[in-house]
């Protein structure tokens, strides 16, 4: 996490400026009264009152109701050209696709994962599966070949769609270890190319041969629609199951947070890998009829104004790490830029420090809205708005519908039910406590994949509980302070510290690794590792650096950064490694002292 910063920023009123008025006019009146069926009946519903499919809601909808003419995906390719995919062109290409699995003998329910860079196919991909009532899942293209064989397998993935490239590099070295994978559904490539891929599908040619009308079967609402993968302190990475109802959400919250409408061109620069590119890169603004910029290549400074400059995007929806990058760039280069289209800017995922929200102010003209969520919370949850004053480091107010708490922390840093069966709610003003949501808000996860004690686990006396430690203003802003366990935000990625420790000692040197966040000005954090060297071994700089390189292999970008040595790793009284004692020490803080990790309320 980033450090805390002491000075107190004063409120930014709100950034209204000449744009049209904010689409969520008035913050508390919103709230006062909100039901949840207000917002669904914004939305389309299958014809015949069939149910509710994301993918409807996303495309069909737009075609049946006259608006198919419109863009719905602005491309830029890898060498900055542009491509563009109308609403009617997209819902005819995942009619085609969902052909394809049904082709396949894919079921209703069946898992499908994507990996994939970021590129109109995945959108096919992703509400094709939808429209065919199959599960999509999509995995972080940066990820090594052990993060994706392992959620292949948790997710017993039958059905994967990926590129050649990443095929060979990510998938082949691994495939022996996936029994289940049956078919590959190869994008791109020379023709021909798939036959030497086992189960290999050329998605094109399959495409070609599929009708391209497809009825989307009759959808409950409470219907699985995504699985992703996070992360958790100990075991292997947790499966959030959502459902299509979630939607709901996706829109009210585009509109209400993002103030999207079907006359902006946003640009989401999440990867939907993860779920903020899949649930706002992909599904909610389409829902809106916006136009989506997505673009194939990663952060650049210069290829970044240029392209909100050339798109002429209105709405971006970014990540404080590359929002520190851009600000590193100098405060010359977007003065190069016309950005005038540009009207509103948020950012979710990690720490925003209120430097950066100003920055946006005075070097953009539009202060960064932050804005809060997490995988299994399938939306923004909490936010600041367009309407309302910005103050700078906080996350913001709940959004209209959800109800939170700051819950009072047992000995374990985390929420606990007390012997009269409740939770202790902190009502007092800046006490720091563990955030939670009072529970069944539309778009909250359904499961974790196969394993219904840890879905129980994460909920207490009606709330569900997020593991984050948070302080509540007198105002009701709601201020980040850290986590309640050990998982690490690097770059906005969320790591499993047991997934890292676990790739290391795959390594005959290692006899034991604890893996820490360590604070760094840009990222956030990055994921450091503390190594036992076994006998026989030197703890020396080559043996650090084939560690780096051994890691970086498997793990891909979730691989350590730093390496260090160490014979006498703290340990806790059952044996497990003391990671915040790591951290404490990595801080310079006294033995022990992990209290203060937390920056005081
Ligand atoms: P993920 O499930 O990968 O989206 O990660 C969710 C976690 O990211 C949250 O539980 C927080 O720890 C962190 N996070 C998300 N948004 C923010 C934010 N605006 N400020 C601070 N931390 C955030």
């Amino acid at each position: 996490m980033a450090a805390v910063s002491t000075h107190v920023w004063p409120p930014i009123a709100p950034s209204v400026g000449s744009g049209p008025p904010p689409r969520l006019a008035d913050y508390e009146a919103a709230r006062a009264g909100f039901r949840w069926e207000d917002a669904r009946r914004e939305l389309a519903g299958l014809p015949g009152h069939h149910g509710l499919n994301i993918a409807d809601e996303a495309l069909d909808r737009h075609v049946r109701e006259g608006r198919g003419h419109r863009r719905a995906i602005l491309a830029v390719g890898r060498h900055g050209e542009t491509s563009g995919v109308t609403y009617a062109q997209l819902a005819a290409h995942t009619s085609r696709f969902a052909n394809v699995l049904r082709g396949l003998g894919v079921a209703p329910g069946e898992r499908v994962f994507s990996l994939m860079g970021r590129q109109p196919a995945l959108f096919i991909a992703a509400l094709g599966t939808l429209k065919a009532t199959s599960v999509f899942c999509p995995l972080f293209s940066a990820f090594g070949p052990e993060p994706v064989r392992d959620r292949l397998v948790l997710g017993n993935g039958r059905v994967l769609v990926t590129t050649p490239a990443l095929y060979r590099r990510k998938v082949e070295p691994v495939r022996d270890q996936l029994p289940e994978l049956e078919h590959v559904l190869l994008v791109g490539g020379d023709p021909g190319s798939a036959h030497s891929v086992p189960g290999g599908i050329d998605l094109a040619e399959a495409m070609d041969a599929a009708g391209e009308e497809f009825a989307i079967p009759p959808t409950d609402p409470d219907t699985p629609a995504l699985l992703h993968f996070t992360s958790g302190t100990t075991g292997r990475p947790k499966g959030a199951v959502h459902a299509h109802e979630a939607v709901v959400v996706h829109r009210a919250t585009a509109q209400w947070v993002l103030d999207l409408g079907a006359d902006d061109v946003f640009w989401c620069t999440a990867d939907p890998g993860w779920v903020t590119g899949m649930s706002y890169g992909v599904i909610a603004p389409l829902t809106l009829g916006a136009t989506v910029v997505t673009d194939a290549r990663d952060y650049d400074a210069l290829r970044w104004y240029s392209l909100l400059q050339d798109q002429g995007v209105t709405v971006w929806y970014t990540a404080p790490t590359a929002l520190r990058m851009l600000m590193r760039a100098g405060e010359e280069l977007p003065r190069r830029y016309d950005l005038s289209a540009l009207r509103h800017i948020a950012s979710v995922g990690e720490p925003l420090n209120p430097e950066v929200v100003v920055w946006g102010r005075d070097v953009l003209g539009l202060p960064v809205h932050d804005n809060w969520w997490q995988t299994e919370t399938g939306a923004i949850m909490v936010a600041n708005y367009r309407c309302a004053e910005v103050r700078p480091g906080s996350m913001g107010r709940p959004v209209p519908g959800i109800e939170t708490a700051v819950l009072e922390r047992g000995e374990d840093g985390r929420a606990q039910v007390g012997p009269d069966g409740h939770v202790r709610i902190l009502t007092e003003p800046g006490l720091v406590g563990e955030l939670a949501l009072r529970r069944g808000w539309p778009s909250m996860f359904r499961g974790y994949l196969h394993d219904e004690q840890r879905y129980a686990a994460s909920f207490a006396d009606g709330w569900y509980l997020t593991g984050d430690l948070v302080r509540v203003d007198g105002q009701g802003y709601h201020w980040f302070v850290g986590r309640a366990d050990d998982v690490i935000k690097s770059a906005g990625h969320l790591v499993g510290p047991f997934e890292v420790e676990t790739a290391l000692m795959e390594h005959p040197a290692v006899a034991e690794a604890g893996v820490i966040g360590k604070p760094d000005p840009v990222a956030g954090e990055v994921v450091k590792a503390f190594v036992t060297v076994r006998d026989g071994f030197t703890a020396d700089e080559a043996l650090r650096e084939e560690l780096l390189a051994f890691a970086r292999r498997r793990l891909g970008a979730v691989a350590p950064k730093e390496v260090d040595f160490d014979q006498h790793l703290p340990h806790t009284r059952s044996g497990k490694v003391m990671r915040r004692l790591l951290r404490a020490r990595e801080l310079g803080l006294e033995e022990g002292d992990t209290s203060t990790l937390e920056p005081p309320a």
